[in-house]
């Protein structure tokens, strides 16, 4: 709380304390590096500016769709030179979460989510059912009807783009393309439904099922002009069915942070975490002990940030990352 303001602007005097306090920026990617596929303005002179004044730059993002070799494509794809070391997704996150709590490689992990998560786990060497193909399936509940699944299934994970799924078959809409999981072979010759039933089936009743949710993120831009409801809404879907509630290994959670902090020789108190959401990003970054900037150009508004029912105040709040090299050259 600067100034004694809940929620101070961010000025040329604010900016440059800023930047001096600091050696590493944790940027948010959706609403603050792009929204959808588009870039927004001024993102690619900010980078440049902060790495020329010696700035370490880390991409942390709750999206799970994408893998960080295919991020690393997407920001290459949109001018920007991002490596992989420099990206933290959470889907990788839940692959590390796996791994660093020795999750025994010959249990399986169900997925309800896109090709980026499964990249992530097999790279970590588990093997994996669902993705994609499940989503689009659909389960035919019929009068004494069994559904039989794969008991070796200890582990449900919940992704972005299950939400849009689910949306799908609730409006009516056929899948996008055809297809029948080979992963589930009673459903073979029938139509089966969203992976999101599979998983809670998993969890109830498999002993011992993990239930990791990659992030509980409402909304999200999945395109540039809107926003979709995000991986949270399925996660609630799940963790009602179940009476459960999910680990999560993404933002807000400290566990993305204690293995970023491994990866680098970094301190949290000389790092910004940058977002657009308050309750992941801002959370995230006062969680973890680093400093705060909330961007405008996402999804929270001003009024939202201003509303007194608002209870996670930024240090700093400014429209978008551009406005960090206008106000450093004041
Ligand atoms: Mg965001």
């Amino acid at each position: 709380m600067a100034n004694g303001l809940p929620n101070p602007l961010l000025t040329a005097g604010a900016a440059r304390s800023l930047v001096d306090s600091v050696d590493a920026f944790l940027f948010d990617c959706d609403g603050v590096i792009w929204k959808g596929d588009q870039l927004i303005e001024g993102v690619p002179e900010t980078l440049d500016l902060l790495r020329k004044m010696g700035k370490k730059l880390v991409f942390v993002t709750n999206n799970s769709r994408k893998s960080r070799r295919q991020y690393s494509k997407k920001f290459r794809a949109l001018g920007l030179e991002v490596t992989e070391e420099e990206i933290f997704t959470s889907s990788f996150a839940a692959a590390m979460f796996l791994k660093l709590n020795n999750f025994p490689p010959e249990k399986k992990v169900y997925v309800v989510g896109e090709d980026g998560i499964l990249e992530e786990l097999r790279l970590a060497g588990f093997e994996c059912l669902g993705g994609p193909e499940d989503g689009k399936k659909n389960i035919l509940l019929e009068a004494n009807f069994y559904f039989e699944h794969d008991k070796t299934a200890e582990v449900y994970i919940a992704l972005l783009c299950s939400s849009l799924m689910a949306m799908r078959e609730a409006c009516g809409y056929k899948p996008l393309s055809g297809g029948h999981s080979t992963l589930l072979a009673p459903f073979t010759v029938l139509p089966v439904g969203p992976a999101w039933r599979y998983a809670s089936l998993c969890i109830r009743e498999n002993p011992g099922c993990l239930f990791i949710a990659t992030n509980r993120d409402p909304t999200g831009h999945m395109t540039s002009a809107q926003e979709w409801p995000g991986a949270g809404t399925m996660v609630a879907a799940v963790s009602c069915s179940v009476q459960k509630e999910p680990i999560v290994v993404g933002k807000p959670s400290s566990f993305l942070m204690d293995f970023l902090l491994k990866s680098f020789n970094l301190e949290t108190s000389r790092m910004c975490m940058v977002g657009d959401r308050l309750d992941t990003d801002i959370l995230f970054g006062q969680n973890t002990g680093c400093k705060t900037l909330l961007v405008l150009s996402g999804v929270t508004t001003l009024s939202e940030l201003q509303d007194a029912s608002n209870t996670i105040h930024p240090d700093l709040y400014t429209n978008s990352i551009y406005d960090l090299v206008g106000l450093l050259q004041q």
